[in-house]
């Protein structure tokens, strides 16, 4: 059932997902302990998320056993209770940390089993999109609150995109791919997060993706299309070039360019 159109804001958790490797950074390090102007990636992440006071509950997914990040949630959270014995107008979001999984599908599976029951609508962000500006968490909870059972921030694409497959024979000396075919740029759009979904619609898509096999849940690269193999229309609202996913030493870079250059926060996003 989609949520009442009349109805404020529905009670919101938000799942960070911290639990990869963050092999292709190459830090040697989990990608959420990271630093990024000083302070990890995590702590970014999280402040980006409680910035935006749309959450009553935050569950982080870290990778099993990492102290050293389940300490950073600690100290984060003694941030909160001291900006609310400072005199802070707000309610506290409750800071709950689970075990991450072997694929990003199996972390946020871990984190919607530690959400409160009264959770009616959910939003998985990726926490190596630290900088994610507050106005995109605003606009994809707006639209849940507005009806949606399914939401994601896209921007459009700026490259050309094209399918290949792999040549073999002849035509691998000449080169390693060859074109099949080229997607209308006006109707592509680069997906970001976070991604919003009533509570029941993304429980029941992941229920039915806890049996994919090892192929099938590489394959899951975000948590939509989980809900778009069941029917579900899935609403499309604006993101922000700043919630770049810091994948590569290079998206590190301008991260850090964007927190301290000369452009500084003039630059960023709302
Ligand atoms: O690997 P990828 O860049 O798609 O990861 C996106 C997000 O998913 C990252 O924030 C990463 O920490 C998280 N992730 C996770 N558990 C995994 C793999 C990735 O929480 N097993």
């Amino acid at each position: 059932m989609p949520m009442n159109r009349t109805s404020p804001r529905p009670v919101t958790a938000v799942i960070l997902v911290a639990a990869g490797s963050g092999e292709r950074l190459g830090y040697g390090m989990p990608k959420a302990r990271v630093p990024l102007a000083g302070e990890a990636i995590l702590t970014h992440a999280l402040r980006g998320v409680a910035g935006s006071r749309i959450a009553s509950q935050i569950c982080v997914a870290l990778p099993k056993g990492d102290l050293e990040l389940r300490a950073l949630c600690d100290a984060f959270a003694t941030e909160l209770k001291d900006e609310r014995g400072a005199g802070a107008d707000r309610e506290l979001p409750v800071l709950t940390v689970v075990d991450g999984g072997s694929t990003r599908a199996d972390s946020v599976r871990a984190a919607l089993g530690a959400l409160e029951d009264s959770t009616e609508a959910v939003l998985v962000h990726d926490a190596a999109r630290a900088l994610t500006p507050e106005s995109v968490f605003h606009r994809v909870v707006d639209s849940l609150a507005s009806g949606a059972r399914a939401v994601i921030p896209v921007i459009p694409v700026v490259d050309t995109v094209k399918t290949v497959e792999e040549t073999n024979g002849d035509d691998a000396r000449i080169a390693p791919e060859l074109v099949t075919g080229t997607a209308p740029r006006e109707k592509l759009r680069a997906v970001q997060t976070p991604q919003g979904f009533e509570f029941a619609t993304l429980k029941k898509a992941h229920e039915a993706a806890a049996s994919f096999d090892a192929v099938q849940s590489a394959a899951v690269t975000d948590d939509a299309m989980l809900v778009e193999t069941l029917g579900v229309p899935v609403h499309a609202v604006r993101g922000s070039s700043q919630s770049l996913k810091v994948t590569t030493p290079l998206d590190l870079i301008i991260a850090e360019g964007l927190l301290e250059g000369p452009l500084g926060a003039r630059w960023l996003e709302g």
